[in-house]
């Protein structure tokens, strides 16, 4: 049989694995760009987290996130990494359970999927763009500029939106969509946020530990805590990642409420802060030791606290202002950032047009579709690649015939 599969990303690569391990397949792993798992290299900052020991029936979304459930179990995180390491990958797990190369270099995942696809049933054809689909009789035409070829089943795996200079694109749910399947509504996700205040563009580089929850008209919208990164346009950082999923989509108010001491109370900041009145030290150092100096000047600021003043001379109010400023800053929110600085697509192809259990359209027999083209996406923390090797093992395995 012959199977082709459309894009050679993270679930690509795994579906093409899977189904040759039938040796009578012969598959065909159509690579736009130059080189396979260009995405993948760049993940993980660089260091590429490949899964999570927790990902599990939950942490993923779309319009039914059950939908993963069934693929996450098939083809879990324990599993996952005893297949990589039978490829030849060592990995390390931090305490967070997020999971990463021994190398912590995220090419070393790249190279041993790369190194695995040299199979004599595997054609690897790169630079090879898919414009269109057709349903054939027996199987799929599939047109390129000057090449055509034909398969008995297709898997389409070409990746979401997102992340765009590293392959993210639109092609997967055209030819989807091409094909009678339905997409939803697409945007960022685990993507930095746009902000409006003029204090953010001073405190860019800053990083700080804190608990971020996102308010939309008061309401509470998601909440975490973890590592901020200020950036010249707004708020980024894990714990905005975290945060981020459908944050400033509709109109209201938006805004993102810091405790930028969330281990700490307010009775003991505040303490604290009581006993630096006897020091004689300037206004300008009364976070000092506590948080990122130009932080705590800015907040030291916020809280309406002249920089030259002494320490000595604040009130007891203005001591409670700064605690409060430490404790829930508020930052005006505008817009996310795009889906070229975005991880992850939200939304996509309906998984109610799939079988959960096999990856195979049930508008279209023989046709399969597998990672974030599909209407899913995970939380921040290895979720999505998680996602990507689960859903492209499953189909790769029954478009294979193997399961
Ligand atoms: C900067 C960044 C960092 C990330 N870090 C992490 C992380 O650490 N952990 C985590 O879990 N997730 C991370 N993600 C998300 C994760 O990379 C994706 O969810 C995952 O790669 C999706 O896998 P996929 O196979 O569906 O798509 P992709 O890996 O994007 O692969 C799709 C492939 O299909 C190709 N393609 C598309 N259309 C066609 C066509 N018509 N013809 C031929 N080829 C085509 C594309 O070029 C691409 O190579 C990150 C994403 C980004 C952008």
């Amino acid at each position: 049989m012959v199977i082709g599969i459309i894009g050679g990303g993270a679930s690509g690569m795994v579906a093409a694995l899977a189904a040759a391990e039938n040796p009578d397949n012969r598959i065909i792993l159509m690579e736009r760009q130059a080189r396979v798992g260009r995405k993948l290299s760049a993940t993980g900052n660089g260091r590429c987290n490949l899964t999570n020991l927790h990902a599990g029936e939950r942490g993923y979304h779309g319009d039914d996130g059950a939908f993963a459930a069934y693929a996450i179990q098939a083809f879990g995180p324990e599993e996952t990494l005893r297949w990589f390491r039978s490829l030849g990958l060592f990995t390390v797990a931090e305490d967070s359970g997020r999971v990463y190369p021994y190398s912590d270099q995220a090419n070393s995942v790249v190279d041993v999927l790369r190194f695995a696809l040299e199979k004599p049933n595997i054609t690897q054809k790169l630079g090879f763009e898919v414009e269109k689909v057709k349903k054939t009789a027996g199987g799929f035409r599939l047109e390129c500029k000057e090449e055509t070829v034909e398969c008995d089943k297709l898997i389409i795996a070409c990746g979401g939106l997102a992340g765009t200079k590293l392959g993210g694109t639109m092609s997967g749910y055209k030819l989807l969509r091409s094909l009678g399947h339905h997409c939803t509504k697409l945007r960022p996700t685990l993507v930095q946020l746009k902000s409006g205040w003029g204090g953010v563009g001073g405190l860019k580089g800053v990083r700080a530990n804190c608990h971020a929850a996102i308010y939309h008209n008061e309401v509470l919208h998601s909440e975490s805590t973890g590592e901020l990164q200020f950036t010249e346009y707004g708020l980024s950082g894990p714990v905005i990642f975290e945060v981020s999923r459908d944050a400033c989509q509709g109109s209201g108010d938006w805004k993102c409420r810091l405790d930028f001491l969330p281990e700490i109370g307010e009775e003991v900041l505040k303490s604290e802060l009581f006993r630096r009145k006897t020091t004689g030290l300037p206004a300008s150092e009364l976070l000092t030791g506590i948080l990122h100096n130009r932080l705590g000047r800015v907040l030291t600021q916020a809280a309406g606290i002249s920089a030259q003043r002494s320490i000595s001379e604040l009130s007891e109010m203005e001591i409670g202002e700064a605690v409060r400023a430490v404790k829930f800053f508020d930052v005006a929110l505008t817009e996310p950032m795009g889906m070229d600085s975005a991880q992850v697509t939200a939304g996509g192809i309906l998984t109610k047009e799939f079988d959960e259990k096999t990856m195979e359209s049930r508008i279209v027999p023989g046709l399969y579709a597998c990672g974030e083209v599909l209407d899913i996406d995970g939380d921040c923390g290895g979720y999505n690649l998680q996602w990507a090797w689960s859903s492209g093992r499953l189909a790769g395995l029954h478009a294979g015939g193997i399961l």
